[in-house]
């Protein structure tokens, strides 16, 4: 007999046939003589709404109210999947986060967990019930409820996991689990049977939206091992784990494309000390999140400058322009560009530790397609290029098929 936590996500639960099997799932799960822990989020597509409606009323709504508001998102999706499974004759429960003993800062609309004290639920599984918990939310010490951050159901589910010390978390999502590439653009993208948690971060934040990345980062700080996988059929998910030796024998776990960046650059720095921090803490306080930076060379010995690129979200792209403007007295650069048609491809695996000439093999591929890099980063685990937004996916095949065949 396991203690499981299982996790379904809005999709899962999305309308009253959706729910009916999530619980036909758990029902069988408790049969087969398991103790289970159900997260559940919201129905898809109600918090969205929620908060829709909130900035109907006021642009900037008080974020006390809001989580006030967005909690009974997953306070609907609790009771409604404890009466599936009543009518199914199957002992269930529902808590609200304050109720299973989640405690968190002040933070609202996005606070962290501080603690978890999960007496109630333990009590509760040794009667016999299945004990159903409300994703995405938890209280303060004082008693006001508060939110975790969009797609915060996740660290639910890991977070009590952690504090029950279950034997298995499974979060259960619209995907089979994690590929190789996203499969609605790379036709030969293959589900992986496992991935490590710095691999499975590396490809969330390139976008490759699976999971929260923080659930993925508190998984890796507990050590919760937790599987992936679809709701809607039986095929075995994805397991993200702790690296282990033989996952170095493949080069690269995944191939991603993120076509949410835009490039900015700025042209004629005066290349001295102190430059580059008065920009990119001008950005920092705009809340501009950077992402790429690359610093050319510097030109003419007599005063020295340079150029200086840097990657944002396409959305913050006007707001970094009009702040980089606004340094031009301070700064005495000669211009800046905006370019929004670039795509950020990228390989991950821990395997580049071991292998050499990962990057050249990718360079070449790029080359043979025509395909001009304008900016590379890396990390251990990691190399991302910058390249023109048009050829983005024809670039994601060709590399996939180089190191995927
Ligand atoms: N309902 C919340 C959201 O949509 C939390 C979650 O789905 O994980 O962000
Ligand atoms: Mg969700």
């Amino acid at each position: 007999m396991a203690l499981i936590v299982q996790k379904y996500g809005g999709t899962s639960v999305g309308n009253p046939e959706r729910i009916k099997n999530v619980a036909a799932r758990v029902a069988r799960c408790r049969q087969e003589g398991h103790k289970l822990v159900v997260v559940v989020s919201a129905m898809s597509g109600v918090t969205d709404s929620l908060i829709k409606l909130a900035k109907e009323l006021m642009p900037l709504p008080n974020e006390r109210e809001m989580d006030m508001l967005l909690a009974t998102g997953e306070q609907t999706t609790i009771a409604l999947t404890a009466i599936a499974l009543h009518a199914l004759n199957v002992p269930a429960i529902s808590l609200t986060g304050a109720q299973a003993g989640i405690v968190t800062d002040g933070v609202h609309t996005k606070a962290k967990i501080k603690n978890i004290t999960p007496k109630k639920v333990h009590a509760l599984l040794d009667e016999g019930q299945v004990v159903i918990v409300a994703g995405f939310q938890g209280q303060t010490m004082e008693g006001q409820i508060t939110t975790l951050g969009r797609g915060g159901s996740d660290l639910t589910a890991i977070a009590l996991a952690a504090a029950l010390k279950a034997d298995l978390c499974q979060i259960y999502t619209d995907v089979d689990g994690v590929y190789t590439a996203d499969p609605r653009l790379v036709p030969g993208a293959r589900k992986l049977s496992e991935i490590s948690y710095d691999e499975m971060l590396e490809l969330a934040s390139l976008g490759a939206k699976v999971m929260q990345s923080r659930s993925v980062e508190f998984a890796k700080k507990f050590g919760v091992v937790f599987e992936v996988r679809s709701s809607m059929n039986e095929n075995p998910g994805t397991l993200v784990k702790e690296e282990t030796r033989s996952m170095e024998d493949v080069v690269i776990r995944g191939v991603s494309l993120d076509k949410n960046q835009a490039k900015v650059t700025v042209v004629g720095v005066p290349d001295r000390p102190g430059t580059a921090a008065r920009i990119f803490k001008a950005l920092g306080d705009a809340a501009v999140n950077v992402d790429m930076i690359v610093q050319n060379v510097s030109h003419a010995a007599a005063s020295p400058c340079t150029d200086l690129s840097f990657t944002v979200d396409k959305p913050d792209l006007l707001k970094a322009h009009k702040v980089i403007d606004s340094l031009k007295s301070e700064v005495a650069f000669r211009e800046v560009t905006a370019d929004e048609n670039i795509s950020k491809l990228s390989i991950v695996g821990v395997g580049m530790r071991s292998h050499s000439g990962v990057a050249a093999k990718m360079f070449d591929v790029l080359a043979k397609n025509g395909v001009n890099i304008e900016m590379i980063s890396t990390s251990e685990i990691k190399i991302s290029v910058v390249i023109e937004l048009a050829k983005g996916e024809t670039a994601l095949r060709a590399i996939h098929e180089a190191f995927h065949a």
